[in-house]
């Protein structure tokens, strides 16, 4: 059986508002589809610009209902979160994802580097990095690269904690991106002070990019920003080749966005990883 968060007992004690009545069924439906098996992990691929190759893909959660219906990820993980829930769904994701690029190596794509995403909540646990190892420990060792993609809240414990911890993280040979940079508390200094090695500019700038909006200047500013501070940079929400021309004139290397693929379940993942090598 799964260990679900102890934190999903409280939370169905706070007092209930029509709000919270909604964040309830949420929960106890994203409990049941977790315990029957209908999560699950979509790809998407991250190509570099210059190759038109995958050079990663980023792991995203899946709730699909019995009806057929979805449920975004923008609903269920904040009140994954909030619950505690997170921390049993976020284990899950990692020994999924896990097996994944076990099976990228298997298939050729060793060098594609898996990226999943780590809530907060997860990091806030002060014996994440000990969890960590055991997951790590338990699954097959396989080559290919692991890459977690946090969110500039992690700013929030403290820089001295959160650089210790993401160096902790480091230490076990995963590599760091800053997930959705530019919308939280960027803050110049502790960007400098976090083990960061990727930068990914969120897709509200990246929109912007053909147009005069100044969501399109802040893109333009972050590419140079990572090359000047050593770090990489992806852009997500690529949608239009002129975005993509835009990113590749400014140095941007690696891009992620409907104009290359959409998520995608892994069986078709290796079909299109398979389709780009030979092209
Ligand atoms: P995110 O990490 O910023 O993920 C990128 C989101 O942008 C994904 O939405 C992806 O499907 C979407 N996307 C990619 N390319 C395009 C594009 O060209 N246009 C548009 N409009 N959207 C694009 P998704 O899968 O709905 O996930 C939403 C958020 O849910 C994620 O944002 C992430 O914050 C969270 N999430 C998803 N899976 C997990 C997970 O396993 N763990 C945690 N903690 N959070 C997750
Ligand atoms: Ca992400
Ligand atoms: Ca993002
Ligand atoms: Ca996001």
């Amino acid at each position: 059986a799964k260990a679900l968060g102890q934190g999903a007992q409280q939370w169905y004690s706070h007092d209930i508002g029509e709000e919270s009545r909604a964040h309830i069924r949420l929960l106890h439906g994203l409990h049941q589809a977790f315990e029957r098996n209908q999560l699950f992990l979509a790809f998407q691929p991250q190509v570099s610009l210059e190759s038109g190759r995958a050079v990663g893909v980023e792991a995203l959660l899946r709730w699909r209902r019995e009806d057929g219906s979805f449920v975004p990820p923008d609903q269920f993980i904040p009140v994954a979160e909030r619950s505690g829930l997170i921390v049993a769904l976020g284990t899950w994701v990692l020994q999924t994802a896990l097996a994944a690029r076990a099976r990228l190596a298997e298939a050729g794509h060793g060098d594609v580097r898996m990226a999943i995403n780590v809530s907060p909540v997860q990091l806030r646990d002060p014996a994440y990095l000990e969890a960590l190892d055991a997951l790590l420990a338990r699954s097959p060792i396989a080559p290919g690269r692991l890459e977690f993609e946090i969110t500039e809240s992690v700013a929030v414990m403290g820089v001295a904690r959160a650089s210790g911890l993401l160096a902790g993280i480091k230490a076990r040979g995963i590599e760091l991106a800053i997930d959705d940079f530019g919308t939280g508390f960027s803050s110049l200094s502790y960007l400098d002070k976090l083990p960061v090695d990727r930068l990914k500019i969120d897709r509200s700038f990246v929109g912007q990019l053909d147009s005069a909006d100044s969501g399109g200047r802040i893109a333009e500013m972050i590419v140079p920003l990572g090359q000047c501070l050593g770090m990489g940079v992806v852009a997500e929400g690529v949608e239009t080749p002129e975005q993509a021309e835009r990113l590749r004139a400014l140095g941007c290397k690696e891009v992620q966005g409907y104009l290359y693929a959409r998520p995608m379940p892994f069986e078709e993942l290796l079909g299109w990883l398979q389709t780009r090598k030979e092209m």
